[in-house]
Parts: structure tokens; sequence; C-alpha cells
């Protein structure tokens, strides 16, 4: 529900404004349906020119019967008589409205704690004082589990203590009621709190009721002032600029690599000019090294640095990296000289993740997605263990989040500096080392095959494609040779998806691992062992490949899913639509159905 009220105190008409060619109630309506969270979404307004406005353009419009004074009221008297059991109360002056903060705010009715929540809202971590101490800002303070204690224009806690470490939250006028609390509060007049305030939610507290509170980091925009609406027809317009500007991808490379047998040793040399007074460098450092002496005691920790052994076990996650960065900020006063990973896909991965929300702010989850970063990470070193995952030069790192598998992709992504040293892979058991090579395959297949293949990412991905058949099925390669070349078909495979896209394989095996669990390379195998309509010749390649180096792939792994599991894993696969675009064409949804998709699935 989206109240509409057309004469605003502080700018009159605001809700019929032009932005970007159509009135700003407009743009908050589409926003809103376009999040497809909501089974209906009305306006519902006191102005006969918004609600024409609104219906003219295929919206669905309620006139108030009422005079209101607050917008809850108006959505109130709109759903005495619907079915429906949350109503959410959109601004309409919000006409970035944007679906993860009302993702988040209908989450908490799936939580633990759903039964004690009379209405949910939003909050955003603030920093400023200018911000922090200005009366348009609300501030909000919450008990431990998220639950408002109260609302205030003023700065709330006041920081008698100065150095005290505490959070401020600006409220943000989303809400979420069942409809029973709605309807209770319509009845509710108003008490002092609210009236000294001038805060609508005061009034749920002073009646005693539990809101809860959820946090989204995402930026919006209000329309307040004349000066807003300007400043939001300027977004709407580099808006349109940058996917203008995308049609050519302006990709950073990594700046500085080193490559050799023995290049790990000459890491001190190279950190040394990054190092910042008392901030120390952090090693996030595959396990599998725990014991291994000889490694740690190369890379020669100084002062403070830390070293932090992580598991490859599961794939990294937006939660894994969230608790290590907090750990980090909460043990060091400084931030980091650097974060420095060393080990396969996965702990590169996790050390990108890392080094970006050193900087940026709110829960690694909210940046997956392109081009989500604003601020710049802080130094960090990629040093692959094993080789064929192209993490070491990609500009993004793959994240398993709350509802989806999908990486953070931006220019703050890729390494400020790679040490390739094939002499660390020498320990990597022979089917590893197999299944991450076959993804460095896999990615030159599907790139060589797609629609988005050009001279640029054909160069890379030819190279890598004949390094990977020499490797893998030749017998005249040493064991040091074969390692040198995987470590560049690697780097070069990476550069060649950077300027296409990988295919079917990869699409469906992100389904594979979001529901089963199974990790990247072993899934890719998996998935493309059996796609040979799309691929013929190179899955005929990896065949061979598979029976020379006598590689037993698991069979059957979908065959006791339940109905539920199979259509998000296809749910999963099918929302990868630029994968699909790159591999099928435009036409792709009329080749890969739901039933094709669910008949390869059971072949595996
Ligand atoms: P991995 O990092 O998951 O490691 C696989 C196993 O090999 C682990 O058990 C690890 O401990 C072990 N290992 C690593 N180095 C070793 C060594 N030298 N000796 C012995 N054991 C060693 O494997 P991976 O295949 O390199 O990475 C997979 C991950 O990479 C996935 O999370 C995937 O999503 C990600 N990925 C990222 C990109 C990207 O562009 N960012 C591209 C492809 C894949
Ligand atoms: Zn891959």
């Amino acid at each position: 529900m989206i109240p509409a009220r057309y004469g605003a105190t502080r700018f009159p008409g605001k809700l019929m404004q032009d932005l970007g060619g159509k009135p700003v109630i407009v743009r908050t309506y589409e926003a809103t349906k376009d999040t497809k969270l909501f089974d209906e979404v009305y306006v519902v307004t006191d102005s006969e020119l918004i609600y024409k406005e609104i219906e003219l353009s295929g919206g669905k419009a309620i006139m108030s019967i009422k005079e209101h004074d607050c917008g809850t009221d108006r959505i109130a008297e709109a759903v005495v008589d619907m079915d429906v059991d949350i109503v959410v109360n959109v601004q309409g002056d919000e006409p970035f409205t944007s679906k993860s903060g009302l993702k988040q705010v209908l989450s908490v009715f799936d939580g633990p704690d759903a039964d004690k929540i009379d209405l949910a809202s939003l909050m955003t971590e603030i920093y400023d004082w200018k911000e922090i101490s200005d009366p348009n800002s609300v501030k909000v303070i919450v008990d431990k589990d998220n639950f408002a204690l109260y609302f205030s224009r003023s700065p709330i806690p006041y920081p008698r203590d100065k150095n005290a470490a505490v959070q401020y939250y600006k409220h943000k006028g989303i809400y979420a009621f069942r409809k029973k609390a709605l309807l209770d509060f319509y009845k509710l007049p108003m008490r002092p709190m609210e009236a000294a305030e001038k805060i609508e939610c005061i009034r749920y507290l002073e009646y005693g009721k539990n809101i809860k509170m959820a946090i989204s980091n995402t930026q919006s925009i209000e329309i307040d002032t004349p000066e807003d609406l300007i400043r939001a027809n300027k977004v709407l317009k580099d808006d349109k600029n940058i996917t203008i500007n995308n049609m050519y991808r302006n990709f950073p490379m990594v700046p500085k690599v080193v490559f050799g047998r023995g290049s790990f040793d000459q890491l001190p040399s190279i950190l040394a000019p990054q190092r910042k007074d008392k901030a120390p460098f952090i090693y996030l450092v595959d396990d599998v090294f725990k014991d291994d002496e000889v490694i740690i005691d190369r890379m020669n920790l100084r002062f403070n640095d830390k070293l932090i052994f992580v598991s490859a076990e599961e794939e990294p996650k937006t939660e894994q990296v969230d608790t290590i960065v907090k750990s980090i900020k909460g043990e060091f006063t400084y931030s980091p000289s650097g974060i420095i990973g060393v080990g396969g896909g996965s702990v590169l991965d996790l050390s990108k993740a890392v080094s970006i929300m050193l900087t940026n702010k709110g829960s690694s989850s909210d940046y997956q997605g392109w081009d989500l970063v604003s601020t710049k990470s802080v130094y960090h070193v990629g040093i692959p263990t094993i080789s064929g995952t192209g993490a070491e030069v990609s500009r993004t790192t793959v994240l398993t989040g709350p509802d989806k598998k999908l990486g953070i992709n931006s220019d703050f992504t890729t390494f400020d500096q790679v040490v390739l040293d094939p002499d660390l892979t020498a320990s990597v058991p022979k089917e590893q080392w197999f299944y991450t090579g076959m993804d460095c395959f896999i990615h030159c297949v599907e790139s060589l095959n797609g629609t988005f293949l050009n001279e640029f990412s054909k160069s890379y991905g030819e190279k890598a494609y004949d390094l990977c058949k020499e490797i893998f099925l030749s017998d005249n390669l040493s064991e040091v040779e074969s390692r040198g070349k995987l470590m560049m078909a690697s780097w070069h495979g990476g550069m060649s998806i950077a300027y296409s896209q990988v295919g079917v394989a990869h699409a469906m095996s992100y389904g594979l691992s979001y529901v089963l669990g199974i990790k990247h390379g072993i899934g890719n195998c998996i998935v493309f062992d059996h796609i040979e309509e799309y691929y013929p010749e190179g899955v005929g390649l990896f065949k061979k490949m598979k029976d020379y180096h006598n590689i037993k792939l698991p069979q059957g792994i979908c065959n006791n899913l339940t109905e539920y599991q199979m259509d998000t894993m296809i749910d999963i696969a099918l929302s990868l639509v630029p994968l699909w675009e790159n591999a099928l064409g435009d036409d792709w949804k009329s080749i890969m159905t739901r039933d094709k998709m669910r008949e390869l699935y059971f072949k595996m």
C-alpha cells in the first residue's frame, strides 16, 4: 500500500512532479510492483489527480473515504475489507524503493520470533554526526533482538562518553503490519510523546507494541524538497548513461603480478612498501597449510600481523565474510594494511570479499550483484595454491548468501597484487587437481561457444583451451611444466570469461551447489558430462580427459530430491539470465524449459 497525499506541507504537489518523464508517484508504484514481492500493490490517495494518473498508467488506486492525519490510517481504512495477511506501507515519495529493503522487512515474519512481532520496520546505519544530530532524521535504538526501544529526533543514545563504540541507526519509513495489528492501531488515539516528537511509530511503543527492526543499508532518495527532485532526476539520467557505457566492458586488470617457481619468497618485499603504521596485514590461509611450518615461515609475519586459517570445506558464505570482518574490526583499532589470501578459489574469493567489507558498511549480502560496491576496498593480494578457477584474475567473488549464490562483481573486487608460484600447487590431490582444472577447461568451452564471444575473449580462451588439452591429454609434460602451464591456463580462462560469460554447465552447477552443497569444480564436471547436446566437441574432449585420468564422477545425485528441492534448483539455475543468453541466445527460454532442465538433472 502506497499512501499518497497530494498536499505535502514542505513540498506541495511533490508526488505529481516529473521524474524522468513520469510523475514521482507512478515511479514509486512501478518500482514497488517490479520487486515482485507483493500479491497486490495499491496507491491509496485523497487526490482525484493522483487516482486518475495511477489508473491511466495501468496501476491500481483506491480513494480514501475520510480525512487522515497519517499514512497508516489511510491504508488501514483501505484494507478493512480485504483478505490479506501482511500489509506493507511503502512511502510514496521514495521512487527508488529498493527490493532488498522491502525484502528485509518481510523476512522478519519468517524469523524465529515472528509470533511476537506486531509490526516490522527498517533502519540504516549512520556515521556522520551531522546526520545523527539532524532533527529531520529520526534515530532509533533497539534491544539485542532488534526490537525498537525508542525513536527520536534527538541523538539517541546521547554520547556522554565520546569514545564509546555505539552504532547509530536512522529510521526508514517502511512498515509491515499483520492486518489485525494495523486495524488495532487505527483506533488508537495519539499520546503525548508522539505529539511531542511528531513521529508516528512512537504511538505503537506507547501502547506497548513490539516493533521488529530490520537493517538495510541500500541508498534511497526521499523526495522532500525541490532540490531532492533535481538530485533524483540526475540519478535517473546517470543510471541510463551507465547502461550505455556498459555496452563495452571497462574493467580493471590486476595491476601487479609476479610469476615463477619460488616467487612466493618475494612476498615480504612486495608487502613492505604497503605497510601502514600500526596497521596489520591479515593473512587468510587455507587450513590445509595449518601444519606446514615451511610455508608459514616463508610468509614472514611481522609486528601485529595476523594469520587466520580458513576451511575450504564449504564454499564461501556471506555470513562467514561478515564474521571475519567483525572479528578483524573488533581486534584492531587501525584498518588493516592489507589482506593476503593464500589458497584455492574459495580462500581467494573470501579474501576479496573481506577486503571489500572492511571499507563498506552493512552485510556482504547487500553487495551481491553488479557494481553495488561504492568504496574502494583495502589493499589485497591473491596467492593461488591450486589452479583452474581464474579467481586470481577475475573481477568477482562468488558468495552464497541467504537467498542467492551470486558474486560481488565490482571494480574494487579485483586483486591489487597476485603472486603466481606454481610450486604452491604441488601438494594438490589428484581428483581435486582434475575438478578445479576442469573449471578452467569449461570456462573456455562456454566462452568460446557463447553468443557473447569477441576477439578479446577469444584470444585468451583459445590459449587456455589449448593449454588444457596439452595438460590433460598428452603425456610429454613433466609435473613441473604441467603445473606452470595450468597456472597460466587458469589466468587466461578467467580473462576470457571476464569479457564474455560462462554458460549451461555453470548455471546448472550453481543449482546443484545451492540445493545440495556440491562444490563448484566437481559440480561443473557432473553437469558437463551430460550436456553434449550444447557443447559436442568440448564434452567429447572432457570425457576423454576423464577416462585418461581415471576419474569417477558421482551418479544419481538428483534421484532422491523432493519436488520442492528440484524446483528450487531449477529456479536458481534459470535466474542466471546472462549465462543463458550467452549459451543459447535470446530465445533461450524456449530451448531450456523447466521440463528440459528437470530431465537433465535426473540424468546426473
Ligand atoms: P577450493 O578453494 O574450494 O579448494 C578445494 C580443495 O583443495 C580444498 O579442500 C582445499 O583445502 C584444497 N587445496 C587448495 N590448495 C591446496 C594445495 N596446494 N594442496 C593441497 N590441497 C589444497 O577449490 P577451487 O576449485 O580452487 O575453488 C572453488 C571456489 O572458487 C568456489 O567457491 C567457486 O565458487 C569459486 N570460483 C570463483 C571464481 C571467481 O571468478 N571468483 C571462478 C570460479 C570459481
Ligand atoms: Zn567456474
